[in-house]
């Protein structure tokens, strides 16, 4: 996983929690405002209720007031019907001051239709009255009195009374004519009392009895209250606010809205009293309604603080946990758990971005020789702290803008500043240098040995990507590995291109066998003094789509490194034998045929019984198969190679020595080993071949002799031109194998070539 995709993931991540936080947030706007509204609604009702409540007890009062009037009127009427004339009602009045003190009317008058009314003095004397002197509001219900109605007045300031009032009239009958008005005023601050009675309002809140125009006929007093309901020209209402009051006033509707004043909600009910244009208004906070109500609503506005508080600090502990989730992610990510250096991830992002900026470097690869068995020796603890002791060493070493990660178990990438060879060995060298020194600690007597491989993008075809410059430096590295010299080993093309073959040979061989690719080759074996054919080398020759392209001379040394070399010399032998029985069946008198023998073969115990299985198969006598085994082979395991050698010929099959002169074998190996024939490599007649080699033909004069003597027959290999044969013949070699008499060629032209004239 690279970094942007962590971080992708992460963003992912975030961006969920914070819908889901939007969404909490969202639900608990909504919830809040829910409630708000619940609450509004609930303080809204509760107003209502508490206005109801004084309205009625207005209404009862006003009533009341009305209904005693009403009861003095009669006794007027009954006086006017009793003597007759409406000139008794003004005595009547006399009878009902004390009535009228304990119904606390300020004034009771009596009006007659034509204007002419009077009243009693507070000493009970008659004062004569005129309407139209009267306030206008009195004027007023004494016109509407004298239509019939028993009606009450706005509140005005009676200039007589000195106070307040509001005044009521009645119409006096007789005969059911009017014949005049019965009028009271009481004083207006008699209604305050009923405000205060019903309930109570808190210090700020007001209730007020108000006409549309705002003239206020009762108020509570308290403290700033007065504010409110005297409207008109109230320092505490802005513009606004007192058009908006002065609205719900005039409207004929009960209004209901919020307000705040020096930042304190405060909530205006207005409802008409059904008296006259009069209006109940309440003002007050919330907790002056209902403090159950208030307290439900604090609750409320508490838990949604709450949950807005748990979902901000929900959010920073996940924007928390995420920057601690992705810090721990990276380091996961990047860092090797063991050293805590990068690993090898980061390190190739780290490549990345220095291509990209064009910056030239070299990639190196450190390894420690015998790690395992390391491990083994000194336990995983020591060879971890090893390993943490080397990173630290790297740590020291590495200049700015050079970074390293450990790659796997004791590997570990440096990439270097420079893309210059000398440069770049000369620094891996004192690095290596310096991990030597500080590796100390894991045993201060057991050597650690490191070696390194290295490679630039230089020799990459593809310079955009890492891939192929990893495989290079950990090619480099094998070489390194190999090599008992070199401590640090450059990646070079030739040695990549013979890897490439090699892994083409490896993964084709199996396959080749199967399907014929395999060829067997012969070139004849010439007697040099008769000139005749005395047998045949079966040479394995690799057809790959019709080409003969690979070399044995390349891909046998490989197949006895992997061991493919016991199934291909197994299979010539085959080949061979299944040619010695087409000659036989073909009437053709059979040559022996040698045939190449890797020494891996001759460790095998069974070997002498699966190569008689083979010749038995296709019943060859084994004195026509000699089995080629290299001169080197024998000086390897002399006693097995003996038993082995010995083992064949009780087979009856014949043993020669290959290629003699380019090891080491002596003439003395000649007498231990019971070989029926030595072939001496072409390197040693080439050599004898010059004057100057005077010493050389001497060696190979000797040879050929002592063979004789040990009754073994020579082959001189690589014999080219007439004079190498007279050369050999001169010496007394037997036989002769070369270009010049034939190159290696397919079994039927062989055949064709060689042995035409054998047919018996
Ligand atoms: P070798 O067994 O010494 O085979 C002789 C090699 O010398 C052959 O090379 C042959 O082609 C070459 N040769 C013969 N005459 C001349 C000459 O006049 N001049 C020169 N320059 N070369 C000459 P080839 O076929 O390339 O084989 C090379 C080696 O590969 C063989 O050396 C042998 O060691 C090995 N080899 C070939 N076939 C087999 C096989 O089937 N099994 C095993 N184990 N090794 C084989
Ligand atoms: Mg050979
Ligand atoms: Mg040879």
């Amino acid at each position: 996983m690279d970094e942007q995709r962590i971080q992708a993931s992460l963003k992912k991540l975030l961006a969920v929690f914070i819908v889901i936080c939007l969404l909490l947030g969202g639900l608990g706007q909504y919830l809040f405002r829910s409630v708000s509204d619940l609450y509004l609604v609930s303080v809204q009702g509760r107003m209502e209720e508490r206005a109801l409540q004084y309205k009625k007890s207005f209404q009862f009062k006003m009533n009341s007031d009305l209904l005693m009037l009403r009861v003095m009127a009669h006794m007027v009427e009954d006086t006017i019907a009793e003597s007759g004339s409406t000139e008794a009602a003004g005595s009547r009045l006399l009878y009902l001051w004390d009535a009228s003190k304990t119904a606390k009317f300020g004034r009771l008058c009596y009006f007659t239709p034509n204007g002419e009314g009077m009243q009693l003095s507070s000493q009970r004397d008659v004062v004569e009255l005129q309407t139209i002197n009267e306030p206008i509001e009195m004027q007023t219900v004494i016109q509407q009195a004298l239509k019939g109605k028993s009606v009450s007045s706005n509140a005005f300031y009676d200039s007589y009374l000195g106070y307040n009032v509001v005044s009521y009239a009645t119409p006096i009958y007789y005969n059911s004519d009017i014949k005049g008005v019965l009028v009271c005023s009481i004083n207006a601050d008699s209604y305050e009392d009923i405000l205060t009675s019903v309930s109570s309002v808190s210090n700020i809140g007001a209730v007020a009895v108000i006409d549309s125009d705002g003239k206020v006929l009762a108020s509570t007093r308290t403290h700033q209250s007065q504010g409110f309901y005297n409207l008109n020209g109230s320092k505490y209402l802005t513009n606004g606010l007192y058009s908006k009051f002065m609205q719900a006033l005039s409207a004929n509707e009960t209004r209901f809205f919020e307000f705040s004043f020096e930042d304190l909600p405060l909530y205006a009910f207005i409802m008409p009293m059904g008296i006259s244009e009069y209006k109940i208004m309440i003002v007050d906070t919330d907790k002056g309604v209902s403090d159950s109500v208030s307290d439900v609503v604090n609750y409320a506005h508490l838990i949604a603080v709450l949950f807005a508080a748990t979902s901000i600090l929900f959010v920073m502990a996940v924007l928390y946990m995420n920057r601690r989730y992705n810090k721990q992610l990276l380091q996961v990510a990047y860092h090797d758990r063991l050293t805590g250096a990068y690993n090898r991830y980061k390190f190739f992002q780290l490549l990345d971005q220095r291509r990209k900026k064009n910056i030239e470097y070299t990639v190196a690869a450190i390894n420690i020789r015998k790690f395992k068995y390391i491990n083994e020796l000194f336990s995983s603890v020591r060879s971890d702290r090893l390993l943490k002791d080397i990173c630290a060493a790297l740590n020291r070493c590495i200049k700015s803008e050079e970074f390293f990660c450990r790659d796997t178990a004791d590997t570990f990438l440096i990439c270097l500043n420079t893309s210059d060879r000398d440069m770049a060995n000369e620094r891996l060298n004192a690095i290596l240098e310096q991990l030597k020194k500080s590796s100390k600690s894991i045993h201060h007597t057991y050597p650690i040995i490191f070696y390194g491989g290295c490679a630039t993008l230089d020799d990459c075809v593809d310079k955009n990507s890492n891939e192929e410059l990893m495989s290079h430096v950990m090619l480099a590295l094998s070489y390194a590995k190999q090599s008992q010299q070199a401590t640090v080993t450059f990646y070079d093309t030739k040695a990549h291109d013979r890897e490439t073959l090699n892994n083409y040979i490896e993964n084709r061989m199996e396959w080749a066998l199967e399907h014929g690719e395999f060829q067997m080759f012969l070139q004849p074996k010439m007697d040099l003094r008769k000139n005749t054919i005395i047998g045949a080398e079966a040479l394995v020759r690799w057809i790959i789509e019709g080409t003969n392209n690979i070399s044995p001379d390349y891909f046998i040394p490989l197949f006895e490194q992997n061991g493919f070399c016991t199934k291909l010399d197994l299979y010539m032998v085959e080949q061979a034998c299944k040619q010695i029985r087409k000659w036989i069946d073909a009437g053709i008198s059979p040559i022996p045929i040698s045939v190449n023998q890797t020494k891996l073969l001759l460790y095998e115990d069974d070997y002498v019984e699966r190569i008689c299985s083979i010749t038995k198969k296709y019943d060859v006598p084994n004195k026509y198969i000699t089995l080629e085994i290299l001169e080197g082979l024998a000086l390897e395991n002399l006693e097995k190679v003996s038993v082995c050698i010995e083992k064949l010929h009780d087979q009856g099959f014949s043993i020669s020595m290959d290629d003699f002169g380019t090891g080491y074998a002596s003439l003395t190996t000649l007498s231990q080993l019971q070989i029926d024939e030595l072939k001496l490599d072409r390197s040693f007649l080439m050599q004898a071949d010059q004057n100057t080699e005077r010493n050389r033909r001497k060696i190979l004069e000797v040879v050929v002799e002592v063979a004789k003597r040990l009754n073994i027959t020579t082959v001189a290999e690589g014999i080219e031109t007439e004079s190498h044969s007279q050369l050999m013949r001169d010496m007394h070699c037997d036989y002769g194998q070369g270009y010049f008499y034939s190159r290696p060629i397919p079994a039927n032209e062989f055949t064709k070539k060689f042995l035409q004239h054998n047919v018996q």
